[in-house]
């Protein structure tokens, strides 16, 4: 299988993200492609050089994977990156929007109204490639959103196409085995969440980050906690919020800070009520064991 990775408006994380691939690691995942670039990973080869035989010799293209944002970039093979990108995506088997500038925009979108993500302009569909848009394969843009995408989700996709499997999206165009869950559930912290009992400050061992530091756990969609990174912790584990990276939202003012209107935040958990929120909330902050209130290692 080919496959071809460029970068359009992109910090390069995704791919340093990728990079950091573990079981399978990055050679186990690229083993059945036939690498045509990839950023990093290709390194005999210039891009210009290859993209011009993809191009011009009409190469079958399996896979393209995006890494960044669309619009107002650079020319490539005295082509604007733009048409290019297009050309491809249609040529291509399957299209991949690896991390949240190549889904929403993001970043970049935010500075000039002529950026886009490949099938979305942050909550708004249709991005560059327009909403009606499906690969040979059938796909719309097979969207991994994140800043930056977690290795895993990468290989995740890839291995599901080389195999032939059948990949299920949700309405955003993110495979659902990935993005069902919530960064909250595996989050070491649910139980002072379920307490509200309050982080104290970043990086402690103790407390909940949603009251005050703003935590999108409840409200974000990724496996962060499930799967952690490098295999042995995530944000909220390390006691840094979670931004709401996967989101089309992101990023937002004030990440750390969570905004409260009467005392209640003002963005609740995914599907919770505000009435609820605050019946629930005023009782288990009164009940909450003394335990959760003390430093669980005494550092004198
Ligand atoms: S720190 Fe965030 S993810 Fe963890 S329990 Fe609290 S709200 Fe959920």
């Amino acid at each position: 299988m080919k496959l071809l990775w460029l970068q359009g408006l992109a910090c390069g994380g995704n791919t340093q993200s990728f990079l950091c691939a573990e079981n399978p690691s990055v050679s186990e995942v690229l083993e059945g492609f036939e690498i045509l670039f990839a950023p990093s990973i290709t390194w005999d080869r210039y891009e210009e050089e290859v993209v011009f035989h993809v191009l011009k010799e009409e190469v079958e293209l399996d896979v393209f994977i995006l890494e960044g944002a669309v619009g107002d970039t650079r020319r490539i093979c005295r082509r604007d990156f733009e048409d290019v990108v297009r050309e491809l995506a249609h040529r291509a088997r399957y299209v991949i929007a690896l991390g949240n500038c190549a889904v929403f925009g993001n970043i970049p979108a935010r500075y000039s109204r002529e950026v886009k993500g490949l099938q979305f302009r942050f909550e708004k569909r249709g991005g560059f490639l327009g909403e009606g848009f499906t690969s040979r394969a059938g796909y719309p843009v097979i969207n991994l959103s994140g800043c930056p995408a977690h290795p895993s989700w990468l290989s995740y996709v890839l291995l599901k196409i080389l195999n032939g499997k059948r990949l299920e999206l949700d309405d955003l165009g993110r495979p659902k085995e990935l993005y069902a869950h919530l960064t909250h559930h595996g989050c070491t912290r649910n139980e002072y969440f379920e307490w509200k009992v309050e982080a104290e400050e970043l990086g402690r061992k103790e407390g909940c980050l949603f009251y005050y530091f703003g935590c999108r756990g409840p409200m974000t969609h990724s496996s962060c906690n499930r799967i952690l990174w490098n295999g042995v912790n995530s944000k909220t584990r390390a006691g840094m919020p979670c931004v709401g990276c996967t989101e089309y939202d992101f990023p937002r003012e004030n990440m750390f800070k969570t905004e409260h209107a009467m005392g209640v935040p003002e963005e609740l958990p995914l599907g919770v009520s505000k009435r609820g929120y605050i019946l629930i909330s005023g009782i288990a902050k009164t009940f909450a064991p003394e335990r959760l209130k003390k430093r669980l290692i005494d550092e004198g």
